[in-house]
């Protein structure tokens, strides 16, 4: 549940309008992919508070959960052969009848298949790159770190990825932040980047067990979701709410099989959205998709989907399994049926 100041917001409108809304609201530029189309927006701030500088709620009250539409999305990780994703695509081309409509979906491939899945897939499913690259060390706040081609052997860039019509990427990954070292800011400017060049992002951030053990949990998330705000916040072209997604990953949950409970999910969430609200803007916070990742599966993710705050999943394992991943996907509706909507 999401904590807001006055004056009260009645929620009438349906996602998807609610959603149209929120992106007629800006200037923007859209490019037509398909069955997807994404934006470039461009300013907003006429709702944004600045990240950091809290607002003063002069009445706190409980007022609802997110307004997205639920978006679920595999995280397909360093895995597949040729043979294999062609079978994984199949089968899940297979199950598209089978998924709700009710429901967003993103599949993300290795940058080597990509192009493959973009070509073979049912556009039912988005594709979403696992990375793009940033400079480290660029202070461009003038041009939102634009200048990610070129001599960098081995990266793979922004542009790149909006030059194939790839709607999405997933940036901030647990396992590229612990095992490649990317830091809270680097992971800012990937994302500030990207919205630059139309992508929208899905941003993971997540702590590990030791810092849930020694309760700092919140510190490191709101940390990780300042470092986000802080270059989104006063860019042109950039955005959160629908374009942005928020995936709260806890270290010690992913591929350990070891899911975390619903009430431990609940609880981050909400703070996740209520730092939104307070640190960005509450429209913000109730647009902003907030998805669960950590052994999500085809017998656990009901039970989780009937949280007010959860706004989808991202999986890793079990997205490699078509049947699975559906079955995945249509937790929505048990999302919707929970929340009334
Ligand atoms: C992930 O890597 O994003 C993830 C959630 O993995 P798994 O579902 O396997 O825990």
């Amino acid at each position: 549940m999401l904590l807001v100041a006055a004056p009260p917001t009645t929620r009438t409108s349906s996602p998807s309008t609610t959603t149209t809304a929120m992106m007629m609201s800006a200037r923007r530029r859209t490019m037509s992919m398909g069955s997807s189309a994404f934006v470039r927006a461009t300013k907003s701030r006429g709702t944004r508070g600045s990240a950091g500088r809290r607002r003063a709620p002069s009445t706190v009250r409980v007022v609802s959960e997110g307004t997205g539409r639920f978006i679920v999305g595999g995280n397909w990780k360093c895995n597949g052969t040729r043979a294999s994703v062609k079978e994984l695509v199949e089968t899940l081309n297979k199950n598209v009848p089978n998924i709700e409509k009710n429901c967003d979906v993103f599949c993300c491939p290795t940058f080597l298949h990509l192009p493959y899945v973009k070509e073979n897939l049912d556009s039912r499913f988005n594709v979403c790159a696992q990375n793009s690259w940033v400079e480290a060390d660029l202070v461009d706040p003038e041009h939102h770190y634009d200048s990610t081609t070129g001599a960098f052997t081995g990266e793979i860039s922004a542009e790149m990825l909006e030059d194939l019509e790839v709607p999405f990427v997933l940036l901030g990954h647990s396992e590229r932040r612990t095992l490649l070292g990317e830091t809270d800011e680097i992971v800012g400017k990937k994302v500030a980047h990207a919205r630059y060049h139309g992508l929208s992002v899905v941003v993971c951030i997540g702590e590990s067990l030791e810092e849930r053990e020694n309760g700092t949990t919140f510190d490191v998330i709101f940390k990780q979701l300042k470092a986000v705000a802080k270059e989104i916040d006063d860019r042109e072209h950039s955005s959160w709410g629908s374009s942005v997604v928020i995936a709260y990953e806890p270290i010690w949950a992913i591929g350990t099989g070891k899911v975390a409970t619903p009430e431990q999910v609940q609880e981050v969430h909400s703070k996740i959205r209520n730092w939104l609200a307070e640190n960005v803007s509450e429209d913000v916070a109730k647009a902003t998709r907030i998805q669960y990742g950590g052994s999500v599966n085809a017998s656990n993710c009901a039970d989780l989907a009937k949280l007010s705050d959860i706004d989808g999943f991202l999986v890793g394992g079990a997205s490699l399994n078509g049947d699975d991943f559906a079955a995945i996907c249509n937790a929505s509706s048990v999302h919707y049926k929970a929340v009334g909507r």
